[in-house]
């Protein structure tokens, strides 16, 4: 069905176990991907071998989270994880099960699934496992928990926004009962490490209907225990590649506030960083594209600017070529490309030391970026004579 190297690996994986008098099966995100059509990246096997029987049966194998069942195994196609059928002990803080419990059925795993579409398993002969019905949910288009929705939300908070984020991914709708009961125990997704909800809204920003899943977060007042100000209209029509530009969209829209916000969901430095540059740009170039746009934005800042600029119908105009192209024809593409520093200017100008070195060097700066001064040190060295000995 499958033929990517992922497949083979999970299926030889899948056939040596059986060989070895094992039960094991493709799990989760694979098998609910592979009916829908969509790319498949990491596919899971399930087994009923215990971890220290999946390393007997394998040469090579690394423990990548054995306390949870699960053992990397190397096949010569690709790493692939098996994780021993298991289900989940009590859950004392709605995150995560204290402990977990290794079963010998399949039965059993699936039971501990989050929803009927990822509670679907996948033998080597193709052929399908499906207890809850979550054929038919795909087919349907429907997000439905497996069992009785409010239970599990209590067990795992988390649940509620992979809800949301698979809404946002695939375009579904959620069963009824289960936005009911999403309604019910919004407040616990506070319980949720915010490094985890970053991690489901770094899926949701790529989604292909992002309104989507943020009409979903507002029905189910899940918007009201997150930070940031969610509001499915300003998603109208968002449908990006990268997760940046997501949360630099999702910058712009909150206003003055927007670092508090998105320092909560624990955005890296650098992440922060592009955020504040696309926010930026997206001010100046309500004036104009300039060269020195060009030269202070990477093109991707730029390409964020300019994709929020369209999509909210702000005033910029479209740039007169391609980003990329602009560039390149740059006189200069760094600081550090100038031929000229801060000692040649004390040097040239006779003048003391003082902060009308920086602002020089900036004007300086521009003056080559713009075109209208060569990046050459005889030139710059006139430049300086004229504007900082006779007039200064
Ligand atoms: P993705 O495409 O994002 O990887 P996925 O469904 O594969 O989606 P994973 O987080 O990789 O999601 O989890 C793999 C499988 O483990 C899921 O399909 C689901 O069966 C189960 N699972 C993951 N997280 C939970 C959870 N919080 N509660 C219950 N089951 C879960
Ligand atoms: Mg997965």
């Amino acid at each position: 069905m499958q033929n990517n190297k992922e497949w083979q690996a999970a299926f030889s994986v899948i056939e040596q176990l059986e060989k070895a008098g094992f039960e094991a099966v493709v799990v989760g995100g694979a098998v609910r991907d592979a009916l829908l059509g969509r790319p498949v990246h990491d596919v899971d096997v399930a087994t009923n071998a215990l971890p220290e029987e999946v390393k007997t049966v394998f040469k090579r194998t690394v423990d990548i989270g054995i306390q949870h069942g699960t053992v990397l195994v190397i096949v010569p196609a690709a790493p692939v994880e098996v994780t021993t059928y298991r289900t989940d002990g009590e859950y004392t803080d709605h995150r995560r099960p204290e402990v977990v419990h290794f079963v010998r059925s399949l039965e059993e795993d699936l039971q501990r699934r989050d929803f009927t579409m990822n509670a679907i398993a996948m033998r080597r002969d193709g052929s399908l496992v499906d207890y809850y019905g979550g054929q038919l949910d795909i087919e349907k288009g429907v997000i439905r928990a497996v069992g009785e929705a409010k239970v599990r939300f209590a067990e795992d908070a988390l649940r509620m926004l992979r809800a949301v984020r698979f809404s946002a991914q695939l375009g579904f709708s959620i069963e009824e009962i289960t936005l009911r009961a999403m309604q019910e125990k919004a407040a616990d997704i506070a319980w949720i490490a915010k490094e985890r909800l970053k991690a489901e809204l770094d899926k949701l920003w790529l989604g292909k209907d992002v309104y989507n899943g943020i009409k979903k977060l507002q029905e189910s007042g899940l918007d009201d225990y997150l930070h940031g100000d969610f509001h499915a209209e300003n998603w109208r029509g968002f449908c990006v590649q990268d997760k940046l530009f997501g949360w630099s969209y999702f910058a712009f829209i909150q206003g003055e506030n927007w670092q508090d916000v998105l320092r909560s969901y624990r955005l890296s430095k650098k992440e922060m960083a592009f955020v504040k540059a696309v926010l930026a740009a997206c001010k100046t170039l309500t004036s104009g594209w300039t060269n020195m746009d060009y030269f202070t934005y990477m093109e991707e800042e730029l390409e964020a600017a300019l994709y929020f600029a369209e999509l909210r119908q702000l005033d910029v105009p479209k740039p007169p070529y391609s980003i990329l192209e602009a560039q390149t024809k740059l006189p200069i593409r760094e600081r550090q490309d100038l031929v000229v520093n801060g000692m040649d200017l004390l040097k040239w100008s006779g003048q003391k030391r003082g902060p009308w070195i920086k602002e020089a060097l900036q004007a300086m700066l521009e003056a080559v970026v713009n075109g209208e001064l060569q990046n050459d040190r005889q030139q710059i060295k006139e430049w300086i004579e004229h504007k900082y000995v006779h007039e200064g």
